[in-house]
């Protein structure tokens, strides 16, 4: 009874469990894969991605992304990065995802202008639904769970790690999807662990549902993968090496 209680009364995480397959130290236990890891990014260079990963962006073409239409996407590509036009729409990713590993690296418009959310204002929207914030949050202020690096209107980041505008910064972001029964009823919240230049800003935290303006809708069942995309919300930010890696968890 106590036990029974203990459980229904500790707050669902999604760990991993040790899988019983297997024995301890059993030998006979497949290795996991090889994965070449990769250059870490400089101010100066973008990094090149792990050897497992889907390339989204390697400085070139926007060919694995594309307007909400289906059409060209119709940002501006220069020099390794491409930039928001403003007015121009949102840009989608050809391909679907779900659980997944991105890493992403973005710059805030020098020099700086507009306030609070006016300022360097994008995002990165995991599954089309759920918003990474993308904004100059450096010595400007807004609410807090609408700075860089928050989950929009449900987690500010643990830490403001944001460096000023003119820098190339990074986001890594870990995502698990939610799960939904056959019967469309929610199994699991999503969750998600993510670094901001390196720095811890989001701990596995439990999404409420899809993040919106000052709304917290419910979940709604969805497919297991959908395109992510990236928001232009008016302002000029830039993006570059642009990477992902599908994780195969719970499928
Ligand atoms: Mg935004």
């Amino acid at each position: 009874m106590m036990r029974a209680f203990l459980m229904a009364a500790m707050p669902q995480v999604a760990r991993a469990q040790i899988d019983p397959k297997w024995r301890i130290h059993d030998e006979a236990r497949p290795p996991p894969p090889v994965v070449a890891p990769g250059t870490t990014s400089t101010p100066e260079a973008a990094g090149q991605a792990p050897s497992d990963a889907v390339i989204l962006f390697d400085g070139r073409d926007l060919s694995q992304w594309m307007q909400q239409d289906g059409s060209p996407a119709k940002w501006k590509v220069e020099n390794g990065y491409f930039e928001v036009v403003s007015g121009s729409g949102s840009i989608y990713t050809r391909q679907g995802f779900g659980d997944c590993q991105l890493h992403l690296e973005y710059r805030e418009p020098l020099p700086a202008t507009g306030q609070g959310q006016g300022r360097g204002n994008s995002g990165v929207f995991l599954m089309g639904l759920y918003e990474i914030q993308v904004l100059d949050s450096y010595e400007n202020r807004t609410y807090a769970d609408g700075q860089a690096a928050a989950v929009y209107g449900q987690y500010p980041p643990l830490v403001n790690a944001s460096r000023p505008p003119g820098q190339w910064q990074s986001y890594d972001i870990v995502f698990h999807s939610p799960r939904f029964g056959k019967d469309e009823k929610l199994l699991q919240p999503a969750h998600l662990t993510m670094f901001h230049n390196g720095v811890l800003v989001q701990d596995n935290v439990e999404l409420s549902g899809p993040t919106g303006h000052r709304v917290r809708p419910p979940y709604k069942a969805h497919a297991a993968k959908l395109p992510l995309f990236l928001q232009d919300h008016g302002n000029p930010v830039r993006f570059r090496n642009i990477w992902i890696r599908q994780l195969k968890t719970g499928e």
